[in-house]
């Protein structure tokens, strides 16, 4: 098998959860040109069906789309069948779904924290779970987790704590699960990047731009595009003997 082989995925299904924009849109688009069949999950089911159609049409992959709301667990359940039903396997999960909040630690209200943390964590640990124990089943799998630098610095002045500890607890789970789950054949990693221009990140602000641009190594935010490539890197058996890391991906950013 070549080096180039290594990164194929072909004969691969991925489910991508949140995979209809932003981020998880390049992830589900990078998957597929890499040769997967792909199931985009998303809460807004009309939304990931028209994406999964155009995916399909531009890639000539099998893409479908399903209703998937990460905090609630018959939905990636049935998100999982699925992917069995219409493309007869699942060999890789991206737990993209993410929330965030920007407000000062005073003024957050109970709910706020709590969608953060249940979609961020709770979620992404659920939908784990459930393709972990498909895994099992078919002697195997890979698990991308989306991450970000937030679990290491503190974004300011747009206070986001939920978030950064949050994606502190993204990271650390995926060293737990990839220690546990490697003896079954499961790989678990994750991908923290840094900012990126999607509706997440409110780049436009004059004082998120001194912060994030004049005051970064690479004076630009990344676009999603430059981030898809290491996720389909960590979904591939080019990554074969990676488990349990964490790839920054910030333009040298956490350097400093
Ligand atoms: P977006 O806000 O553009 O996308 C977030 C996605 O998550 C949407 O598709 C949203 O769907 C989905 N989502 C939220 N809650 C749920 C849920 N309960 N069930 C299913 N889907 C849900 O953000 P990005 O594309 O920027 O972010 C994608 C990931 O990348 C997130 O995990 C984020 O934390 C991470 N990240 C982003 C960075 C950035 O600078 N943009 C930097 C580092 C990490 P819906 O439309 O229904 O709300």
């Amino acid at each position: 098998m070549s080096v180039l082989d290594k990164f194929s995925l072909a004969g691969r299904t991925a489910l991508v959860t949140g995979g209809y924009r932003g981020l998880g849109l390049a992830f589900a688009t990078g998957l597929a040109e890499a040769g997967a069949d792909v199931v985009i999950g998303a809460r807004d089911v009309a939304a990931s069906k028209e994406a999964a159609a155009r995916l399909a049409e531009r890639t000539g992959r099998t893409v479908i789309g399903v209703g998937l709301d990460v905090n609630d667990r018959a939905s990636g359940q049935a998100a999982v069948e699925a992917a069995l039903e219409e493309t007869g396997r699942l060999d890789i999960l991206v737990n993209n779904a993410g929330a965030c909040v920007h407000r000062p630690s005073l003024d957050i209200p109970d709910e706020e924290w709590d969608e953060v943390f249940s979609t961020n964590v709770d979620g992404l640990w659920k939908l784990s779970q459930t393709a972990a124990r498909h895994f099992t089943t078919v002697g195997g799998g890979t698990i991308v987790n989306i991450g970000s630098i937030s679990a290491q610095i503190v974004n300011r002045p747009q206070w986001q704590p939920a978030y950064n500890a949050s994606k502190a607890a993204v990271h650390q789970l995926t060293k737990s699960l990839a220690a546990e789950w490697a003896p079954l054949n499961i790989r678990v990693n994750a991908v923290a990047p840094g900012y990126v221009k999607t509706e997440m990140a409110p780049v436009d602000e004059p004082q998120f731009k001194a912060r994030w641009i004049d005051d970064a190594p690479m004076q630009r935010y990344a676009v999603p595009e430059e981030i898809a490539p290491t996720v389909v890197f960590l979904a591939s058996d080019a990554s074969s003997f990676m488990t349990g890391s964490v790839v920054v991906i910030d333009g040298g950013y956490t350097l400093h």
